[in-house]
């Protein structure tokens, strides 16, 4: 397994609209593996293929890493249910420097996808769980969460990353 390298907002894979996994076999499996230790390595708890510049409906997720056994992948996911609303903080490993934005998802989401094995699973999540779910979602969609803040939010992350880029740290 190997840590892969982390795309960064303004790379084309992270605006495009991800494909559907049609092939479990030994590649994506590899995939998986090496997500997962991309993932930890930089201390996240969810990772979008897309991320890893691989423009596939993939993901992980281990919104409690101190605990590798409740890791999982999900493989063409859907939201099939929303409910409630609730604003809360969250970054993105995409978005490096450039803080959180705080803005409102669903408090619950239902998710239909399907695992390593291709079995149907279904993931129901509340917190930050749901919160990292909508997430890892979005970026197989090409959205990020600075399309998500509010405006004003949004133009102090341009203004940050404009710096870094001007800085040579991006
Ligand atoms: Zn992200």
């Amino acid at each position: 397994m190997s840590v892969l390298r982390i795309t960064k907002l303004g790379e084309p894979v992270l605006v495009g609209l991800a494909r559907p996994v049609t092939d479990l076999g030994p590649d994506t499996q590899k995939l998986i593996g090496d997500m997962y230790d991309t993932m930890y390595a930089a201390s996240g708890i969810g990772l979008a293929a897309p991320q890893v510049d691989i423009p596939l409906r993939l993901a992980v997720i281990n919104v409690t890493p101190e605990n590798r056994r409740n890791q999982f992948v999900i493989i063409n996911p859907k939201v099939v249910k929303r409910e409630g609303s609730l604003a809360s903080e969250e970054g993105c490993l995409s978005l490096p420097g450039l803080g959180g934005a705080t803005f409102h998802r669903a408090a619950k989401v239902m998710v239909e996808a399907v695992n390593e094995k291709g079995l149907p699973v279904v993931v129901s999540g509340e917190g930050l769980l749901a919160r990292c779910l909508q997430h890892e979602i979005d970026h197989l969609d090409g959205k990020m969460i600075i399309h998500r803040a509010h405006l004003k939010r949004r133009l102090e992350m341009h203004w940050a990353l404009r710096k870094l880029k001007k800085d040579g740290l991006w």
